[in-house]
């Protein structure tokens, strides 16, 4: 008998299952990969995220793999309309990283295991064990195709977007918004040396780019599209990933041209749903992706659930040690995720849209006219700068005041309205 099972030993669960580890909870995971494992996702993970990853006592050990440190970013809303800056130090990190998902994920699971979680491999997870009022109360999971159950009076789905838990105890969807993107990347080398620490992203008609360097001396380029556009991209998908760079990035095309080196296969996918779950009920609960997914766009879901991690480890500490009764303690989990992200959520969908509105447009000019706002806007982004303040009506009033007149009237004009 465990204290907590976790299905899945990725971002959300590994570290779960150390936070709780560290607490003194018998915890069993079971994942169906074995690690090291990649997965389909770019990888930048926000200075927010880092942050917490230091205070687990692992930001050292991730930085030490080799990963450089992204200290600069670009954003481009058309062609000459570009913001450059940085966002402000998060609790004193005032970078971001972009590991490989085969390195961050492996340590992530050693992690787990070094604070005395069982971690089980190569276990697939077939269905939940229920008691006679519907309690959730283990799991049935198969290993080398054989059948084995393992019990707890919690088990937490950390599983992925298209999570077993969520769909079992069917976790209600609220917030839900269609696939708005589908996105390829591949990883190469030999791009200009200016690009070590450069996070560029093209935001450009409908066609999105972005650039992150990794691991190896490489950069990670993700193309992404329109979601309706997938049967015709996945038809020829370096073709339309050539197409769309050299259109909305030419400059990068021409950079690809000239000697740079795809050093591996594409990867992508269209199954980018946006939404939130209710991420709990009897006998069971839901973090990262399984609980709350969004549009890769703005690179929150690794940083994001990190957050969780640590509300939900909290959560079921103050139930078990009895301070809390379980309803009040999960509901309390699920407000606070949804209150620290239901704004870049928001503006996550916009951007990944394709089509953002014309104040956020004229908000983009002064942005791009003014360091310190371009910097709370990439802080906005990074999780250094809280979204409520960022948009607030205050700072939203204070920016637009900096429009020239010109195109302050078009925007209040009766076209603007
Ligand atoms: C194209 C793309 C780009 C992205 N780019 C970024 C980015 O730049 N930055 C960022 O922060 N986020 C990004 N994300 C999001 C990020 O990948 C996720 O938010 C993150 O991986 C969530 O981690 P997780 O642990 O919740 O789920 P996952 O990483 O999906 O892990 C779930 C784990 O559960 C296991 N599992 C599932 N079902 C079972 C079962 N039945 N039995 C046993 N094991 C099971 C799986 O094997 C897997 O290991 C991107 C996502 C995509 C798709």
């Amino acid at each position: 008998m465990y204290d907590v099972i976790v299905v899945g030993a990725r971002c959300a669960g590994s570290p779960l299952a150390m936070l709780l580890a560290r607490k003194g909870y018998r915890v069993l995971v079971l994942d169906r990969a074995a690690f090291p494992k990649d997965t389909v996702s770019t990888h930048y993970v926000q200075p927010s995220g880092l942050a917490r990853l230091r205070r687990w006592g692992l930001l050292d050990r991730l930085a030490g793999t080799g990963c450089p440190p992204i200290t600069q970013a670009r954003w481009w809303f058309g062609e000459d309309l570009s913001v450059r800056g940085f966002a402000p130090p998060h609790d004193g990190v005032d970078s971001a990283l972009a590991p490989r998902r085969t390195v961050l994920d492996e340590l992530l699971v050693d992690a787990a295991r070094e604070a005395g979680a069982e971690v089980r491999e190569r276990c697939t997870v077939r269905s939940l064990l229920r008691d006679d009022d519907g309690r959730v109360t283990g799991v049935r999971f198969q290993r080398r195709g054989r059948e084995h159950t393992a019990h707890a009076p919690l088990v937490v789905g950390a599983d992925g977007r298209n999570s077993l838990v969520a769909r079992e105890t069917g976790a209600v969807k609220y917030h839900e918004r269609p696939p708005l993107t589908v996105v390829y990347y591949a990883y190469w080398r030999g791009l200009s040396p200016d690009r070590r620490h450069l996070n560029e992203v093209f935001l450009m008609g409908d066609k999105q780019i972005g650039v992150i360097p990794t691991h190896d001396d490489a950069c990670l380029i993700q193309v992404a599209r329109p979601h309706a556009f997938y049967p015709t991209y996945r038809s020829d998908i370096e073709g339309h990933y050539h197409k769309a760079i050299a259109e909305a990035a030419p400059a990068l095309a021409r950079e690809l041209a000239d000697g740079a080196e795809r050093v591996d296969r594409f990867r992508g996918t269209a199954d980018l749903g946006n939404f939130y779950r209710k991420p709990y009920g009897p006998g069971w609960a839901l973090v990262g992706d399984a609980g709350y997914h969004k549009d890769p766009l703005t690179g929150q879901g690794i940083s994001d659930a990190w957050r969780d991690v640590e509300l939900l480890a909290d959560a079921v500490d103050r139930v078990r040690c009895g301070a809390e009764e379980w309803e009040s303690a999960l509901a309390a989990y699920a407000r606070a995720r949804d209150a620290r992200s239901e704004l870049i959520y928001e503006f996550t969908c916009e951007a990944a849209g394709f089509d953002l509105d014309p104040m956020t447009r004229q908000l983009v000019q002064v942005v791009a006219a003014h360091q310190e706002d371009a910097d709370r806007f990439f802080g906005m982004i990074a999780g250094s700068v809280p979204a409520e303040e960022f948009f607030s009506p205050d700072n939203l009033l204070a920016m637009l005041g900096r429009l020239p007149a010109d195109a302050l009237a078009e925007l209040t004009g009766p076209k603007g309205m």
